[in-house]
């Protein structure tokens, strides 16, 4: 366990993340632990100094001190404060993570901030490995996302992007994090399609009261297409003739299993031009031990199944470092989609929260899975960047997790002209988004201007029985955001 000696607690929580970086899952505490690092903070003469120290090192940061709102002083000084321990860790260890010492969600929104501060793409790539020390590639790797993102990425004042949540699968995956009640096993459809028309009905009152428009649709989950076409087809038809003004459709087809035509065809007769098939590996090994009710072969069929009838626009995940597999068998699965060829392409890194159950199967010795290591699932990022770079994909968006193997990055890759603005606006906090169904959280942007951005949350609860039970308050939480003045931002 690690000791944090600090003039600064209520950054607690950050500088966890930051010793994170280094020393993977460790326990933090501010009381007791056998590894001790301290920090005092002083300011003088309008700079602030932090100074760190542990196992005899040191590392002492000055800057000049920054004015602003609350907001501001504190973010600037969340920054430093993290960065001079960053640089002791550093020191300490030898290691440079490739985020530097970033651990945010959304890395972009430095280089835009820096880009709102007036300077070129290219100079506010090399300013965000200067100041938080990212690798080149990485810093590169957000300069091709803002150039792939320029003239998409921002939702109009007057629009929104929905998002609906089907929280129903065939089977659970071992690095799954939802809970049994979050996730059903399809007893619960019924009811839950008629809350979730409900909830569309009270929402189409919302939207119109509060003057927005729908720009981007998306139906996620779970699996949406696991529930029978004639429910799937009451919500797609409800929401678009509630919302009929979206650009854009996405509907997640995740496991092939739940893929037939008669569902296909009634997607493509709603005009959803973009769905999502998602291998994860092309590896039927790695398919069985993670507990996915399908082989590649079913992928396959699927996609081909998709082509067969019309779908342009067709998206595949795949999950870097699953459980077992080796770089070959990553290499494997590259080979395939490639030559597949679907419009997009988005690769994870594998994330092992700490309620899925591979957490637990993992902490079991002898289970014989076998956890790839950090520079195998660097490996494995760094090929797929590569390989579709070259084979014409472009990343258009990126965002990280904590529990990521070797502190990577997920990656949207596009063909030129097929990025998903649902994705981007949601990914980038630069659209408002409605969020229907068991767990979905709601997100209204206040400020566009995203240095001064306010988002207010509205979430809607994650149990399906509970969120059957209560939907009109679901609702009225969201009223109360959307149509509310917005309070003042703490973070
Ligand atoms: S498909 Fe997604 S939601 Fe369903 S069990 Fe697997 S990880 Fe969980």
């Amino acid at each position: 366990m690690i000791r944090l000696i600090t003039d600064a607690p209520e950054f607690f929580s950050d500088l966890g993340d930051v010793l994170r970086l280094f020393y993977g899952d460790t326990q933090i505490s501010l009381t007791e632990g056998e590894t001790v690092f301290e920090h005092r903070f002083t300011e003088a003469d309008g700079r602030w100094t932090d100074r760190w120290s542990s196992d005899g090192r040191e590392s002492v940061l000055t800057r000049d001190a920054v004015s602003g709102t609350a907001l501001e002083i504190k973010r600037a000084r969340k920054r430093q404060v993290k960065q001079a321990l960053y640089d002791l860790l550093k020191a300490l260890t030898g290691m440079r993570p490739p985020w530097g010492s970033l651990t945010g969600i959304r890395p972009t929104r430095l280089l835009y901030e820096a880009m709102e501060d007036g300077m070129t793409r290219e100079q506010a790539v090399a300013h965000v490995t200067e100041v938080f020390d990212v690798a080149p590639d990485r810093a590169a790797l957000l300069g091709e996302i803002a150039k792939m993102q320029q003239g998409i990425r921002d939702a109009r004042d007057d629009q929104f992007d929905l998002y609906i949540g089907i929280p129903f699968c065939k089977t659970r995956c071992s690095y799954c994090s939802f809970s049994a009640g979050e996730i059903g096993n399809g007893k619960l459809v019924a009811p839950y399609v008629e809350a979730l028309l409900r909830e569309i009905e009270l929402c189409k009152a919302l939207m119109a009261e509060a003057g927005r428009s729908l720009r981007a649709g998306y139906m996620g989950g779970g699996t949406p297409t696991a529930i029978p076409c004639a429910d799937l087809e009451r919500i797609l038809s409800a929401a678009q003739a509630a919302f009929p003004t979206a650009a854009e459709w996405t509907v997640e087809a995740g496991r092939p299993d739940t893929i037939d035509a008669e569902k296909l065809g009634m997607l493509r007769d709603h005009n959803v031009g973009r769905i999502s098939v998602n291998p994860q590996t092309f590896n039927d090994e790695t398919l069985r031990r993670i507990g996915r009710a399908h082989t590649g072969e079913d992928t396959l069929r699927a996609y081909e199944l998709a082509r067969s009838l019309g779908f342009d626009d067709i998206n595949m995940d795949l999950i870097a470092a699953l459980p077992g597999e080796r770089v070959a068998d990553f290499a494997h699965t590259l080979d395939v989609v490639q030559s597949l060829a679907p419009e997009s392409v988005t690769v994870h890194s594998l994330a092992i929260k700490r309620s899925s159950r591979l957490h637990e199967q993992l902490a079991v010795a002898g289970n014989g899975y076998g956890q790839v290591e950090a520079e195998g699932a660097a490996e494995m990022i760094a090929m797929a960047r590569t390989r579709l770079m070259d084979g014409g994909w472009r990343p258009y968006y990126l965002y990280r997790q904590k529990y990521m193997a070797g502190n990577l990055e997920n990656v949207g890759y596009a063909k030129p002209g097929k990025a998903c603005l649902y994705n981007i606006g949601n990914m980038e906090e630069t659209a408002s988004v409605l969020a229907l169904g068991a767990g979905a959280i709601s997100k209204w942007l206040f400020d566009p201007n995203h240095r001064a951005l306010r988002i207010e949350r509205a979430p809607n609860v994650r149990n399906i029985e509970e969120y059957i039970n209560r939907v009109d308050e679901m609702v009225a939480r969201k009223r109360a955001v959307i149509l509310s003045a917005p309070a003042e931002a703490t973070d």
